[in-house]
């Protein structure tokens, strides 16, 4: 027996999420990931890393309260908002008997989660302008067991933000018997459409959020969680004991300062702004055919022939990423929106492609 046979089945008939960094690809400019182009620097303090973090740093969870507007028993803070999403599916989906529901095209790691732990994933296309299809969905859930379904708002990679009529709907129907998360990965881009308010309307509503987008601090690994306290308590159930070096608490405890807050705003604003002028620009290409609207970092992009254009600009060291082979987009590229100057070479680059 050779050790892969040794293997779970559903290991060895895994594929695992194909991130950026996995894709891989070298060049100048990297607006594959969606990271933020700037840094910030924090001081530490390493006169403690004889001891253990405690699993839910205090100091971290009221902060993120604060920042937030929840109590910190509202929230958990895992190692990146990935881990959350796979303690939600392991905390509330039997293996082998219950599902999560998605509505691709949306951020891959939802049926990686599912799958990696036995879990099914129903899939239900989203819409014409890629809202979630509310009768399609409730058809899906009596046919199936789903237990947990991911919306992502605004969702990677389109870049839409959910409805909130359609979200209402989706929480009454779902009410004691499914929970609702919301991914608001890139919330930030676009503050005034977070759910979060909706969070002492429905005890099924579960929020996930990250310091890895608008934070600029991806390399952290430090995502949260915010629902009702007795949804904190299941996953805390689940959670590894350690989940939050003391530097990694150090830090997003810093970041989550007011004066820190204040830096990051400005610069979403800026990145906003690139984005819309990006935006503007590249719609009037002869081989764009279509930029969809974002409240992301980001900009999904259709062009006449993706892929050429996709290689087009990695020969040039432009690393963008490409979304050809995912449903309903055909010929789409992602581009993470960079500093001015990077979106000034992807656009030089770009002019060069159309001669
Ligand atoms: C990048 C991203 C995440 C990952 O967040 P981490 O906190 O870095 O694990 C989660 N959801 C979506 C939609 C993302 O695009």
């Amino acid at each position: 027996m050779s050790l892969t046979e040794l293997a779970c089945k559903r290991v060895q008939e895994l594929t695992p999420y194909q991130s950026a960094r996995r894709i891989g690809g070298k060049g100048r400019i990297y607006l594959n990931a969606n990271e933020n182009p700037l840094s910030i620097n924090y001081e530490l303090d390493s006169g403690c890393y004889n001891r253990y973090p405690d699993c839910q740093p205090e100091e971290v969870l009221s902060a993120y309260a604060a920042y937030a507007g929840l109590e910190p028993q509202q929230i958990m803070v895992s190692r990146g908002s990935d881990e959350a999403i796979g303690l939600l599916v392991r905390t509330f989906c039997e293996p082998g008997k219950e599902q999560i529901l998605i509505c691709p095209p949306t951020y891959g790691m939802y049926s990686i989660a599912a799958e990696t732990n036995g879990i099914g994933v129903v899939k239900v296309p989203p819409r014409e302008d890629f809202q979630p299809d509310t009768a399609a969905i409730k058809a899906a859930m009596e046919q199936n067991r789903v237990k947990v379904i991911f919306f992502c708002s605004p969702n990677n990679p389109t870049g839409t933000i959910i409805d909130e009529k359609i979200l209402r709907e989706m929480l009454e129907y779902t009410k004691d018997r499914a929970l609702v998360v919301v991914d608001e990965a890139y919330i930030e881009f676009n503050s005034d459409r977070t759910v979060v308010g909706m969070l002492k309307e429905y005890s099924n509503l579960v929020i996930t959020r990250t310091l890895s987008k608008a934070f600029g601090l991806a390399g952290l690994r430090c995502g949260f969680t915010l629902a009702a306290p007795e949804i904190i308590s299941l996953l805390l159930k689940v959670i590894d004991p350690y989940p939050i070096c003391a530097p990694v608490a150090q830090v997003a405890t810093a970041a989550l300062q007011p004066k820190n807050l204040e830096i990051v705003f400005e610069r979403v604003e800026m990145l906003n702004r690139i984005r819309d002028t990006f935006a503007d620009r590249v719609a009037k290409l002869s081989f764009v055919k279509k930029v969809y609207p974002s409240s992301g970092n980001y900009s999904l992009i259709e062009f006449t022939d993706g892929e050429k254009l996709f290689d087009f600009m990695k020969q040039n060291g432009i690393i963008l990423r490409d979304f050809n082979d995912k449903p309903r987009l055909k010929n789409c590229v992602r581009i993470t929106v960079g500093t001015q100057e990077e979106m000034n070479q992807v656009l030089e680059a770009m002019e060069k492609f159309e001669k």
